[in-house]
């Protein structure tokens, strides 16, 4: 039984498992932290010591481990049908999330296409877009642009629209070559700059590219409101009208990659809906979706698609339709899943909850403001992040500060020097005012050392 020999999983692992984002290499000096159950916002290993999610497990879970509502809803399904494929073939859950997310929008992405994982679902928009022109005889329109240090996933497509050097220059050779614009990141304001005089700049040079370009480009892709690989890079919501307008006036399909920020994680269910103008949400064409949409239970990943977009597939043609597939596409567990953490939404007040949790937790890290160490203190709903100043962060920073952290039951991961947390949706003020005072006492020890 895998269970008497939890001693050893890391041993075992070190000799079969090959991590993801890991020198496996190094594997013994940085050993994974064995899990042997989860409850709320807890990770506990096989002796019993406790870890808070302070990054809900890469970013997916949203109402906790062992979330009771999500485990009766599963063995429910699990007692009606595990998994049925989606061609040929249709069933309650995946209509039931179609429907759901659909009116989220407000009709104005009523059409829903399946997949597995969030790379999958970015493959999905870039091939719908091309298609889609392809189909109204614009064949010419066949490039992508995207913006400098996004992240949309890994395989050979995605990352061809990813700009974190780290991923990417590896495959570079592999990959399709694609358009870079500036990043709207308010970081880069300088002195006496707004987030908004960055975002007028960003704007500026996309326009200068569709302006060249745009009877080649299909589609322009980005992260709304947070950057997230980038290191929690955040901009203002006048950037989100504003692609949408050039989009608009270029015809070129706007993607909205909600990957990591949809699913109420900057304090509205969709990010894109915090730019609405008197009202009006400066919808996509296409909007992917992945990570909590299963509340982190699941892999499960979703594109939604306009009128217009999909209408462009419907022919007497087989070749004019979109025939991309996945095995797993659909599955009825993920999508039972889903359809729960959306009816938790309706139910409760989840995104006011967060509100309140979230402000606590600035609040208890503002001292950081006036830390000489640290820099650009930030927040979109639950999402916190600051940096600690280079000279101070020394070389193997987010290591060590990973692994200070699991000494002070976090788990926590920065990215290069920006520090963040993005906790699962069961924190209370309490444990706020809790986790912002190991972050602080965690900071200090890895600084002391960098001394
Ligand atoms: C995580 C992420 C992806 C990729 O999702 P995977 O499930 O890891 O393939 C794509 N885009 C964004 C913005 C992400 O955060």
């Amino acid at each position: 039984m895998v269970i008497d020999r939890t001693h050893d999983w890391i041993e075992r692992s070190l000799a079969h498992v090959w991590h993801p984002c890991t020198q496996m290499h190094r594997l013994r000096e940085a050993p994974p932290l064995p899990v042997a159950r989860g409850q709320g916002p807890w990770l506990f290993d096989p002796e019993g010591r406790r870890y808070f999610d302070a990054i809900s497990s890469w970013w997916v879970n949203l109402f906790g481990h062992g979330d009771p509502g999500l485990n009766a809803v599963l063995k429910d399904q699990l007692d009606r049908i595990a998994h049925v494929m989606l061609a040929g073939c249709t069933h309650e859950p995946a209509v039931e999330l179609a429907e759901r997310l659909a009116r989220r929008t407000a009709g104005a992405l009523p059409h829903v296409c399946f997949a597995s994982d969030g790379a999958s679902a970015v493959e999905i928009a870039l091939k719908m877009s091309f298609h889609a022109w392809r189909n109204r005889g614009r064949e010419a329109k066949r490039e992508f642009v995207c913006v400098r240090h996004g992240y949309h996933g890994e395989t050979i497509g995605a990352l061809a629209v990813t700009d974190v050097a780290i991923f990417r220059d590896a495959y570079d050779p592999l990959l399709m070559r694609s358009h870079q614009v500036a990043s709207p990141d308010a970081r880069q304001a300088a002195a006496g700059e707004t987030p908004a005089d960055v975002a007028v700049r960003a704007l500026d040079d996309l326009r200068a590219l569709l302006e060249r370009r745009h009877e080649h480009i299909a589609a322009f892709i980005y992260e709304p409101l947070v950057q997230g690989a980038a290191g929690m890079a955040m901009h203002d919501a006048s950037y989100l009208r504003g692609v949408r307008a050039l989009c608009d006036e270029y015809e070129v399909h706007l993607i909205a990659d909600e990957i990591a920020v949809g699913c109420g994680r900057t304090g509205t269910f969709f990010a894109t809906e915090q730019a609405a103008d008197e009202g009006e949400v400066p919808w996509p064409d296409l909007l992917c979706l992945s990570k909590g949409i299963s509340g982190g239970y699941l892999p499960l990943s979703l594109v939604l698609a306009s009128r217009p977009i999909y209408e462009s597939f419907l022919a007497d043609d087989v070749r004019r339709a979109f025939l991309h597939s996945h095995s797993y596409t659909g599955n009825p567990l993920a999508c039972r899943a889903a359809c729960e953490v959306l009816d938790r939404f309706d139910r409760e007040p989840v995104l006011e909850r967060n509100a309140r949790a979230s402000s606590a937790l600035e609040a208890a890290l503002a001292p950081l403001k006036d830390d000489p160490r640290v820099e650009h203190l930030r927040r979109r709903g639950t999402i916190v992040a600051f940096d600690v100043r280079p000279e101070v962060a020394g070389a193997d920073f987010a290591e060590r500060f990973h692994q200070a952290g699991l000494q002070r039951e976090l788990l926590i991961r920065p990215i290069g020097r920006s520090v963040y947390v993005m906790p699962p949706y069961v924190m209370d003020e309490e444990l706020a005012a809790w986790l912002a005072a190991r972050v602080i006492d965690t900071l200090e020890e890895v600084c002391r050392h960098a001394a």
